[in-house]
């Protein structure tokens, strides 16, 4: 592909992980041309799983957070633009605004993730939520003052995957640990109730007083400090750390005005463009995946991150390669238009949670209808397949079974049947 004589610019919105891999994806298929990554973050691009893991319980420093295959900053020959939030987006004029300044690109990549809902309270010294690595500096240092650890009383808000792992983690660290879930059961509305509840278990076997179907009705505090938490049954809980796991919203604010189609995360296409040059990759993506019958997805996983953020990258390359300068007139086609040679971009969903000494996979999609097909719920070694109501096999979750949740995800890949998914993960 020659795109060098053009001197094209594309501009990255978004330097994290499914920005950096786009860059990467393109300049190792040959893009020559300028490649601006701009970032909220003052951070270059760095891991964040480990900051609820590792990082947060004082086992990892800094240096380990460094993304697998990135980065020195000087490769890739990347221009960066870090601490400056884009602003807005003019899709006519092809320009990314941060600030009173323009940035005008040949195409774009938006990658801007997500950014943690918060409640009343979150101003006051104790409170946190996690999502950067600012915000897990904080959490840790106030969870481990110094080489002792202090015990203190901490109370987690919300028990998805990060609520789950921050109170497994401060839990380990010796911290008294109460963990509060308005459902019935932590994370039974992203997976299934039974293994909700297998979730509830595990961390009360650990010591945390799990608190189920109750909300919280304030976030208290004296001299600025948070000192309890009030729920909705009137319960107050004396506590000295809150961390907030309640859940993110799509970091869109910037693109209101911009014309793009918004409506939870930025809506594209199956191939992952959402406006002529402009494509969007990670958290912030919504699109139709075609192995799940079009079901619009937006996913919070690293794994779609790295896998999209690829992808993406080779699709704007195929945008432009339409200008290709090397084509004569009557060849070229129009570069605003967004049919391309590219399949679209299909994945099958991979997750995995750590808590305690249970590593928790999750291949595909979850459903309401899960079926234990290995190990018990009670030995906490097991996996449970999913199906929709056609009877098609769409996911199943695996527990200290890496081997199964791997065949589980090949098994998706080749569109395995139930039946096979019964016989092949017994
Ligand atoms: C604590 C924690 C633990 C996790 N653990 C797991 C796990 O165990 N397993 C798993 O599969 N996934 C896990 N995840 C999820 C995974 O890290 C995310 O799915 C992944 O980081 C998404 O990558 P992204 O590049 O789409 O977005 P992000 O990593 O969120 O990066 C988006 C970047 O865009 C920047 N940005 C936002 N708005 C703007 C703007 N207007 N201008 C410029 N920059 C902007 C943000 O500051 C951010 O740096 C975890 C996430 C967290 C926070």
């Amino acid at each position: 592909m020659n795109l060098t004589s053009a001197h094209p610019r594309i501009v990255i919105v978004g330097a994290s992980l499914a920005g950096l891999q786009a860059a990467q994806t393109m300049r190792r298929s040959g893009f020559e041309g300028e490649i601006v990554m701009v970032g909220a973050e003052s951070h270059y691009p760095y891991d964040r799983p480990p900051l609820s893991k590792q990082f947060l319980a004082g086992a990892w420093d800094e240096a380990k957070l460094t993304l697998r295959g990135a980065v020195d900053p000087a490769e890739h020959d990347l221009t960066w633009m870090l601490g400056r939030a884009a602003t807005s987006l003019d899709l006519a004029n092809r320009e990314v605004a941060i600030g009173d300044e323009r940035v005008a690109y040949d195409g774009l990549v938006i990658a801007t993730g997500a950014t943690p809902r918060t409640l009343p309270g979150v101003d006051l010294e104790g409170v946190h939520v996690l999502r950067t690595l600012d915000d897990a500096r904080s959490l840790r240092s106030d969870l481990a003052q110094g080489e002792v650890v202090q015990p203190r009383r901490v109370c987690v808000i919300g028990a998805g995957f990060i609520g789950a792992e921050v109170a497994a983690t401060a839990q380990q660290l010796g911290h008294q640990v109460t963990m509060i879930e308005a459902a019935e059961a932590p994370l039974a509305r992203v997976l299934d109730l039974e293994t909700g509840m297998a979730i509830a278990e595990l961390h009360r076997s650990n010591g945390v007083d799990v608190r189920l179907e109750v909300g919280v009705e304030e976030i208290h505090g004296e001299d600025g400090r948070v000192d309890r938490v009030v729920l909705g049954d009137g319960t107050a809980i004396a506590t000295d750390v809150v961390v907030i796991g309640i859940g993110v919203v799509p970091s869109t604010d910037w693109l209101a005005d911009s014309g793009l189609e918004l409506g939870n995360g930025i809506v594209c296409d199956s191939t992952c463009l959402a406006a002529p040059r402009v494509v969007v990759a990670g958290d912030v993506a919504r699109w139709p995946n075609q192995r799940y019958g079009n079901k619009m997805m937006r996913v919070e996983q690293w794994d779609n991150a790295l896998e999209q953020g690829a992808y993406v990258g080779k699709r704007l390359l195929a945008c432009l390669a339409q200008t290709d300068p090397d084509q004569t007139d009557s060849d070229q086609t129009d570069p605003d238009q967004t049919d391309s040679d590219l399949e679209p971009y299909t994945p099958v969903p991979w997750f995995w949670s750590d808590q305690y000494d249970r590593k928790i996979q999750l291949a595909g999609v979850p459903s309401n209808t899960a079926e234990l097909v290995h190990g018990t719920l009670e030995e906490r070694r097991f996996v449970q397949i999913y199906s929709d109501e056609d009877g098609a096999f769409t996911g199943a979750v695996a527990w200290n079974r890496p081997r199964h949740a791997i065949k589980a995800r090949q098994l998706l890949l080749r569109g395995g049947t139930l039946d096979e998914a019964r016989e092949e993960l017994a």
